[in-house]
């Protein structure tokens, strides 16, 4: 099998695994519990929040854990949001952001926010002169993604910090990180971002995952209540096995720069391969991410092309895994035309993929086109 579709999720390293079976049948005591099997389960928790703090240079009491990079979204923004309610009402995001940022920000327009989707350039990246101009002092969000999981594109967040400085703007703001996450070094301070999402089954942890980095002395209203674990940000008994095993999965990933060179290697040769196949075009623009590579052809629907490649045991996806058949947001806003938008493939890495199998995919798609 010629795993290309890790944007989508990946697979469970061992360690991982492993962690998460030791904490479900054997360390699986309540966090909140006074024994021994309680405080073990924390120690678990408590240490697992700090591999993954150190891993983006934060305190570990700034990590609140979630079930997933879409609730560590929707509770940076509704949480935000009710929170400085009083101090304006206006949002600046972008017209590229995941469906659980875009869906958030379509309930607050109808709860009477005025949000401002920033448009993008051809290679997916909105300008730094738009960030700019929209952010101002009504603003109190800006949820700017930093690499968007559709094309690679990487988007410049500090503008808007720097942007909400500049204008003495109450603004807070978020960043989804999910698919940046392990694969590009950033930290809350080289983003300015006061809110930062994260996602585990991107980075080789199970699914039902995630976490949201809130700055230390930054306040968002809860948007689960109960028990008030969590420092009461969060209530629901944790989900100890999940945590224990995204923290083992985040130890294991390789050094951000040496994979990311070794990926982009693999990227480097698939655009070379895929450029010098006739009737197939590069999505993702030159400076995008190496981890995504979206591609078209004109003739072979998205569709029929995952079904071949899949034939010949090669797994990519069209577009993103949530947009299930419909026309892509991002390629559109990027101005791709329908045409290649239907036939659009995102091919996506991880550091298991290899050369052989960029040969295997380029060899793949150079057949597809001679059967069209
Ligand atoms: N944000 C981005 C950019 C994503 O790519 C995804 C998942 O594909 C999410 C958020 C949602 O993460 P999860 O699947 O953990 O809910």
């Amino acid at each position: 099998m010629v795993y290309f579709d890790n944007s989508a999720t990946t697979k469970v390293c061992k360690k991982s695994a492993e962690k998460a079976l030791y904490l479900m049948t054997e360390g699986f005591g309540n966090p909140s519990s006074v024994h021994s099997l309680g405080v073990d389960a924390e120690g678990e928790m408590e240490n697992a929040r700090k591999i993954i703090a150190k891993k983006i240079s934060c305190s570990p009491a700034e990590i609140t854990f979630t079930s997933c990079g879409t609730e560590a979204n929707n509770l940076a923004i509704f949480g935000a949001v009710s929170k400085n309610k009083r101090l304006g009402k206006k949002i600046v995001t972008t017209c590229v952001e995941h469906p659980s940022v875009l869906n958030a920000m379509k309930h607050l327009e109808n709860e009477g926010y005025e949000v401002i989707y920033l448009p993008v350039d051809k290679e997916g990246c909105v300008l730094a002169k738009d960030i700019e101009n929209a952010i101002d002092k009504n603003t109190i969000l800006v949820s700017i993604m930093l690499i968007n999981n559709e094309s690679g594109a990487i988007m410049p967040v500090k503008v808007a910090r720097d942007a909400i400085i500049k204008n003495n703007s109450p603004a807070l703001l978020h960043c989804d990180c999910v698919q940046a996450f392990g694969k590009i070094d950033f930290t809350p301070a080289t983003l300015g971002a006061d809110l930062i999402s994260i996602s585990g089954h991107k980075v080789h942890a199970p699914k039902g995952i995630g976490a949201l980095y809130i700055k230390k002395g930054i306040k968002i209203n809860p948007q689960m209540l109960g028990g008030g674990q969590e420092k009461g940000l969060r209530s629901g008994t944790e989900a100890v096995e999940l945590i224990g095993a995204f923290g083992e999965a985040v130890k294991e990933l390789p050094t951000v720069d040496i994979a990311e060179k070794y990926i982009r290697n693999i990227n480097n040769r698939l655009r070379e391969g895929i450029k010098s196949i006739d009737g197939f075009f590069i999505n993702s623009g030159e400076n995008a991410s190496p981890y995504i590579l979206n591609v078209s052809t004109e003739k072979i629907p998205s569709e029929v092309m995952i079904r071949f490649l899949e034939s010949k045991g090669i797994f990519v996806s069209g577009g993103s895994a949530c947009s299930k058949g419909a026309r892509s947001h991002v390629l559109l806003a990027q101005g791709v035309s329908p045409k290649r938008i239907d036939c659009a493939i995102r091919i996506s890495m991880c550091s298991d993929n290899t050369m052989e199998e960029a040969e295997l995919l380029l060899d793949a798609l150079k057949e597809a086109l001679n059967l069209v």
